[in-house]
């Protein structure tokens, strides 16, 4: 479904991504961990094409990302993204968040987009906060809105890139348990994270990433269990 090889990226004389490889299959779900600055958001933006890679080849559903704009669309139509901070439209209702895309993209009429956006919103629990606007809400129903709207556009593959960082403690949770159900449906899915408890529950593979380099691989057995790099297990002491 995705896979990339021997990726890499510079910002002016920085290396940000060095030869990095991975590969992902349909039904899959890998987190990624690792220190700040280690490369792990610039890692799933390469994948949309949010940045950009210098050496190396990604490819998403066999389609390459280059310059190729053709190539671009469609791979981003069959990608939902989720960040940190919601990136939600404030001066947009919840279910017009949800519409905007289906209709302006995918040519939806609006009683579908609602019908659609509606159904969901009621996966994440949260169809009674569709009339209301994003500041309106908690941190934690923001999120769930976010993943609704990006589930809205039926995508393949859903990267999230520390969906629960910008969150309270007890919102935690709620947004975990929506991506633990997006799981189990059998999304595709690259989770950039820290909540381990998550990782262990439904990863197929953890990724330790330092200094843009993919240091480890594992299923969270062997990751947790018995880590094989030095600095995979000093990362863990410290977040564990
Ligand atoms: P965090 O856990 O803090 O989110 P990260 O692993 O996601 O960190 P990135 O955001 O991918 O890290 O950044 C990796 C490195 O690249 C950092 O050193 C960062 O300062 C640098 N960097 C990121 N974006 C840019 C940019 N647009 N221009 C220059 N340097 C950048
Ligand atoms: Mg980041």
């Amino acid at each position: 479904m995705i896979s990339l090889h021997n990726v890499s990226k510079w910002y002016g004389q920085f290396q940000v991504l060095c030869a990095v490889d991975l590969d992902v299959r349909k039904g899959e779900r890998v987190v990624v961990c690792g220190p700040s600055g280690s490369g792990k958001s610039t890692l799933i933006r390469c994948i949309n094409r949010l940045e950009v890679h210098q050496e190396g080849r990604i490819f998403v559903k066999g389609l390459e990302m280059t310059d190729n704009v053709k190539n671009i669309d469609a791979i981003r139509r069959n990608i939902g993204m989720v960040f940190q901070n919601f990136n939600l439209f404030p001066h947009l209702t919840v279910l017009e968040n949800l519409t905007l895309g289906p209709m302006l993209t995918r040519h939806m009429k609006k009683a579908d987009a609602e019908d659609l956006a509606m159904h969901f919103l009621r996966k994440v629990r949260i169809p009674e906060q569709a009339r209301k606007y994003p500041l309106q809400l908690s941190g934690g129903q923001q999120q769930r809105v976010a993943i609704a709207r990006s589930l809205c556009m039926e995508p393949e593959i859903m990267l999230f890139d520390e969906p629960t960082s910008a969150l309270d403690p007890e919102m935690i949770k709620e947004v975990l348990d929506t991506m633990i159900e997006l799981a189990e449906s059998g999304m595709t899915m690259i989770v950039v994270t820290h909540e381990m408890g998550f990782a262990r529950t439904v990863a197929d593979n953890v990724v330790f990433m330092a200094d843009g380099r993919m240091v480890e691989s594992a299923p969270p057995e062997e990751f947790f269990g018995n880590p094989r790099e030095e600095r995979t297990r000093t990362f863990l002491d410290q977040i564990l």
